[in-house]
């Protein structure tokens, strides 16, 4: 996949290997699609570190990113959301939107519960696994 930052606000050493260690570990180097990257402040993101949203359709991705967030989170923060990226890449997440309610693996998901949702929970994981990797080949 290509990418773009539009802006690196806090000057976050390493934002690109990041970036790209992320994607190699969700296997999306190779695989067609676009990501844009962009920062945003707090008020902005009401408070979030990110998220993530696209389709698998036209292949272009967004990762929305709190400026305002310590730099270390806003690397967790692009693992987390590269594994959602992959999730809808692969046709396992259809984000819902408004009161459409997201999808996974090709049945409406019917929780409520933003941390039982399954793809958060393979997010969180993968994530943590990604940071444990990352923080060994500083
Ligand atoms: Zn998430």
């Amino acid at each position: 996949m290509f990418y773009d930052v539009t802006d690196n606000p806090k000057k976050i050493k390493r934002l690109n290997a990041a970036i790209m260690f992320a994607m190699n570990e969700c296997d999306l180097t190779d695989r067609e699609g676009y990501i844009l990257f962009q920062f945003h402040d707090d008020e902005d993101m009401n408070g979030s570190y990110g998220f993530a949203h696209g389709d698998n359709l036209d292949n272009e991705y967004n990762v929305e990113l709190n400026a305002d967030k310590p730099s270390k989170d806003i690397i967790s923060t692009i693992f987390h959301e590269m594994v959602h990226i992959k999730q809808i890449n692969e046709g396992r997440l259809i984000q819902g939107i408004g009161f459409k309610r997201s999808r996974w693996n090709g049945k409406v998901w019917e929780g409520d519960s933003y941390m039982e949702y399954p793809w958060e929970i393979e997010a969180y994981e993968q994530e943590r696994v990604m940071i444990e990797k990352w923080n060994t080949i500083l």
